[in-house]
């Protein structure tokens, strides 16, 4: 049974209402967080409790609640949702302010919601290799904020598609950022290398993970810049968020990466990554 949580109610997902005003709606003001629940534990809770509080304090948005609240108030909401695997949404907003003005309201009043919904469970025989196009990254300069306005990131998704792709990985001043929803990671001559932490792409709490994993199995992980030629040129290519973890690309802008299939040591990664879920971090 999903389950919302809306500013101090519990609701089903449908009956849930926020007003017109809210300056979500009227000028995508929130941050948001995707977290993955296994078998009734948050996945990487305390990673994505801090990377909460950093989006807020990056908006200037004071917390309506200490890190305490947060973990009780979703470990109620995935104990109502009863959902497994399920995702667990959660966003705040600067709140109602009326008449509509970009000036931040006097005393804001943020609004809270949570939601625990089904997710689908990923067999591994359902893993098909991504094919994945370049796109230049014109999102603003702050895209290590997870903040609710992703229309430049839907309109660069839905262009993919639209090519007949799966998805863009984006390229800012000739070096890889992201994909449209998840970070990415080559292999090249056995290293693992993903682009370093900066302003221009969030900071995946998959990511982190895939690197403490690998790193503490002995692989080789450098954070460096990737230019898209290199990213054209190796040997393979992931991409990892809460919903894909860690997925494997099998063509960029139609040439094939590898021989197109999940690599050896994408392989060796997930098996890590699904260890994982079973000992959550
Ligand atoms: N980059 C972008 C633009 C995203 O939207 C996401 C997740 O939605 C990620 C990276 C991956 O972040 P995480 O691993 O915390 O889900």
């Amino acid at each position: 049974m999903a389950i919302a949580y809306l500013n101090g109610e519990w609701m089903q997902p449908e009956d849930a209402r926020v007003s017109v005003f809210d300056r979500g709606f009227m000028f995508g003001d929130g941050i948001y967080e995707v977290m993955a629940v296994y078998d009734g534990e948050v996945f990487t809770l305390d990673q994505h409790l801090t990377r909460l509080q950093r989006s807020l304090d990056a908006i200037r948005l004071d917390s309506p609640h200490t890190s305490e609240e947060w973990r009780t108030l979703i470990l109620e909401a995935v104990a109502r949702g009863e959902e497994n695997p399920a995702y667990l949404y959660l966003q705040v907003t600067r709140g109602v302010a009326s008449p509509r003005n970009h000036v931040y309201p006097a005393a804001a009043s943020p609004t809270v919601l949570i939601t625990v919904m089904h997710a689908p469970v990923l067999e591994r025989t359902d893993i098909v290799p991504l094919k994945v196009v370049t796109k230049a990254d014109f999102r603003w300069g702050r895209g290590d904020i997870k903040v609710v306005s992703l229309i430049a990131n839907g309109l660069l998704k839905n262009e993919a598609i639209a090519e007949g792709y799966d998805d863009a990985i984006l390229i800012r001043d000739g070096e890889v950022t992201e994909s449209t929803a998840a970070n990415v990671f080559i292999v090249s001559n056995g290293v693992i290398v993903t682009p370093p932490k900066s302003n221009f792409l969030l900071h995946g709490i998959t990511r982190g993970h895939v690197i403490e994993l690998a790193q503490a199995a002995g692989l080789v992980v450098e954070e460096r810049a990737i230019s898209e030629s290199e990213l054209l040129g190796a040997d393979e290519v992931w991409v990892t968020s809460t919903g894909q973890e860690v997925w494997p690309v099998g063509q960029v802008n139609g040439q094939v990466i590898g021989n197109g299939s999940a690599g050896v040591v994408w392989q060796s990664v997930d098996d890590l990554f699904q260890g994982s879920k079973r000992i959550s971090p």
